[in-house]
């Protein structure tokens, strides 16, 4: 019979390594699977966070290269909108020190970090969790009383774990370039190319860039051409050896627990619809997961009854803005290029985003109501006066 851990965690990237620190120091024992070995993080992220996000994770020295309070976004056509902060709203993190940093202290917190432990088959009952891994010294079963499916996305693992599955997926490239001339964060959308698709570039260092893409499909495809696009090319020094990409969820799991089994995380799709942002969303799942493992644990009663409070405070906390961020991701991906052009060209001149980045209720990392709000506010006139003869029909 395998030794009983109170929890075993798959995956150690940000959200699952949160969850175990925070269990691991209250105490309990807890296990965390990790497929990719320390030396082999490469993360495929922007690491762009907003401030609360430091204030969960307390970020050691050098974890954080630059912050940022302005960005430029950018129609299809090069209509240029720009919207600046008096203070600072985001920050770039070193993401894979991000990675190690967490991990690291899971691992001071008492939590057993195996790593080079690949996930295979993972089985809950109603009296224990098994999960089977491929691992550094062969094949091993482990218990333990809950399991948490912290993979990102994994749809196999989730469908054996007997929970739900994030309702849509997008796909995110990333890549690092060397590049002239970005001062600031600069927002691509990318309606002339792919419907509902942008990019953004980040200055981390002078002449170094981090570019992502979210779009429907061939996200590296999209960041290719985006980089032979008049504007950007000229500015490359030199072209990304390699472009990475990957799954994003953009909506929500219908069930993101059951008896004895939690997801969160990108496992859970707790991810902004409207950036593909995931790390403040999970590190804030991994925090309430935390919690309520402790106290079911505790009580000895991990029923789907006793952890749906995990789902239900999580989803009372980011339920409307994960809503909200869904409808205007799906207003956009539905705009030609030419409305883009009329949206932005509107913003800018009539001062809508100043505006609504003003109010109160903006922040980077709950912004999906201004977004909604300044798309609602602009569209009619963009649909009423195509980009370019606005100005025209208003004299
Ligand atoms: C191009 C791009 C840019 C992004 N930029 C940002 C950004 O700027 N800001 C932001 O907040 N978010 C960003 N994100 C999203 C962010 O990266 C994710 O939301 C975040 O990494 C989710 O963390 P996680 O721990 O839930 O999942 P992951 O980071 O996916 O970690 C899951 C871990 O599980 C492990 N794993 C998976 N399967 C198994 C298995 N079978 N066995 C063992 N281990 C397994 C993996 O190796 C991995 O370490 C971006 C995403 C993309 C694609």
């Amino acid at each position: 019979m395998p030794e009983l851990y109170d929890v075993a965690v798959i995956g150690g990237g940000p959200s699952g390594c949160l969850v175990a620190s925070a269990l691991a120091s209250g105490g309990r024992r807890v296990v965390v699977l990790e497929h990719r070995r320390a030396d082999a993080v490469e993360p495929c992220c922007t690491g762009i966070v907003g401030r609360p996000y430091l204030d969960c994770i307390q970020p050691c020295e050098d974890l954080v290269l630059t912050a940022a309070r302005s960005a430029v976004l950018i129609s299809p056509s090069g209509r240029r909108l720009h919207v600046a902060s008096a203070v600072d709203q985001a920050f770039v993190l070193d993401r894979a020190l991000l990675e190690l940093q967490l991990r690291r202290r899971a691992a001071e917190a008492g939590a057993e970090m195996v790593e080079g432990a690949l996930v295979t088959r993972a089985r809950v009952s109603t009296d224990v969790c098994e999960t089977k891994v491929s691992g550094p010294d062969g094949a091993r079963t482990y218990a333990s009383r809950v399991l948490v499916v912290a993979s990102g996305v994994n749809p196999g693992l989730l469908r054996q774990a007997g929970l739900g599955q994030p309702a849509k997926y997008m796909v995110g490239a990333h890549a690092e370039v060397e590049m002239d001339g970005v001062d600031e964060t600069e927002v691509y959308f990318l309606s002339d190319v792919a419907p509902g698709a942008f990019a953004w570039l980040v200055p981390m260092a002078p002449g170094r860039v981090r570019l992502g893409v979210l779009s429907a499909s061939l996200a590296a495809q999209v960041a290719g051409m985006f980089l032979a696009r008049p504007g950007v090319r000229d500015r490359v020094r030199r072209q990304p050896l390699h472009i990475a990409q990957r799954p994003v969820p953009v909506a929500v799991s219908r069930r993101m627990h059951g008896e004895r089994v939690l997801a969160v995380g990108d496992a859970a799709g707790q991810v902004k619809p409207t950036t593909g942002g995931g790390l403040y969303l999970g590190a804030m799942a991994a925090a309430a997961a935390a919690a309520v493992l402790a106290e079911a644990l505790a009580r000895d009663d991990l029923s789907a009854r006793a952890l749906s409070r995990y789902e239900a405070q999580w989803r009372s906390a980011f339920g409307g803005e994960l809503r909200r961020g869904a409808l205007a991701r799906a207003v956009y991906s539905r705009l030609s290029a030419g409305l883009v052009d009329g949206v932005i060209e509107l913003a800018a001149r009539t001062g809508v985003a100043e505006t609504l980045l003003r109010s109160p209720s903006f922040s980077f990392d709950r912004h999906s109501g201004a977004l909604l709000s300044g798309l609602l506010r602009c569209l009619p006139g963009a649909l009423l006066h195509p980009a370019g003869r606005q100005s025209e029909a208003e004299s």
